[in-house]
């Protein structure tokens, strides 16, 4: 009896001091763990030339990406699409022609997004996020309350905007940005820019080094205790939580204003 006691008390002994250990990311592991700082890097412009080079490194290190693609390319290059969805990265709407949406009409706006929709479920049968279909990234950073209710799809604006395509530095992604990227942000960079190319490698390195996790938009999102909404414009996920805009609520309009300024940009620049 006393044997049986003593093995009993070992046991929970062993069970607590098991359960008191911090969990850690295994690797291959995808599911964030516990209090570690995640990003979301996206991908804006392609499916194109450098997409495989992106999918190898992201794959090196673990990482997941979003990508937003266009329509058109997206009928050009199924293959890189479906590796795209095979490997675990999030899919995202960037329209088909990349247009100015805020100076599209609701129906113009409407036939950007569904077009696009469909080109990517015909290539990988997904259908977007839960019921809210997929994501979009406004070109050119063209949006609006309107655009956002018209395509009836959550937006998905960013925290930092790296300006790549204007900058064309693999130096400055990763001196500059490796530091200056915080929890919770979303990342605008491009598939189509060499320099990202070149650079993501050790951008990557950098952010692990810092401890982050990347991760997609939509798991940064739901570990975030977010639920985009159709309609909705969405920053990040900082902190500060101030980055999260409802459409058509007019009190938020300083609110906003004070959101789009904590965008961070180096030095503010117009987006592709
Ligand atoms: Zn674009």
């Amino acid at each position: 009896m006393k044997t049986r006691l003593r093995c009993l008390i070992i046991s929970l002994l062993t069970l607590g001091l098991m359960l008191s250990v911090t969990p850690v990311a295994f690797a291959g592991s995808d599911a964030p763990a516990a209090g570690r700082k995640l990003v979301a890097l996206t991908f804006d412009d392609g499916p194109g030339e450098y997409a495989d080079d992106i999918l190898d490194t992201l794959q090196r290190h673990n990482a997941k990406g979003t990508f937003f693609l266009l329509g058109h390319k997206v009928r050009t290059n199924p293959d890189q699409v479906r590796r795209m969805a095979a490997e675990g990265h999030q899919i995202g709407n960037h329209t088909e022609s990349h247009p100015h949406l805020t100076e599209c009409s609701d129906a113009a706006i409407q036939q950007e997004v569904k077009e696009t929709a469909q080109a990517i479920t015909k290539v990988t049968g997904l259908t977007g996020t839960g019921d809210t279909g997929f994501y979009l990234r406004p070109p050119f950073g063209s949006y609006s309350d309107r655009v956002a209710a018209a395509a009836h799809v959550p937006v998905i604006w960013c925290t930092v905007d790296t300006g790549d395509w204007k900058y064309r530095s693999a130096r400055h992604l990763v001196h500059y940005f490796g530091e200056q990227i915080q929890d919770g942000d979303i990342v605008i960079l491009h598939e189509t820019v060499e320099s990202t190319v070149r650079g993501l490698d050790a951008l990557l390195t950098k952010l692990e080094e810092r401890d982050f996790q990347m991760v997609t938009v939509e798991e940064l999102l739901k570990q975030r205790g977010i639920t985009p909404k159709p309609g909705e414009i969405l920053f990040g996920a900082r902190e500060e939580s101030c980055v999260r805009q409802f459409p058509n609520t007019g009190v938020l309009g300083g609110a906003t204003l004070l959101r789009r300024l904590l965008v961070l940009g180096f030095p503010p620049a117009k987006v592709q």
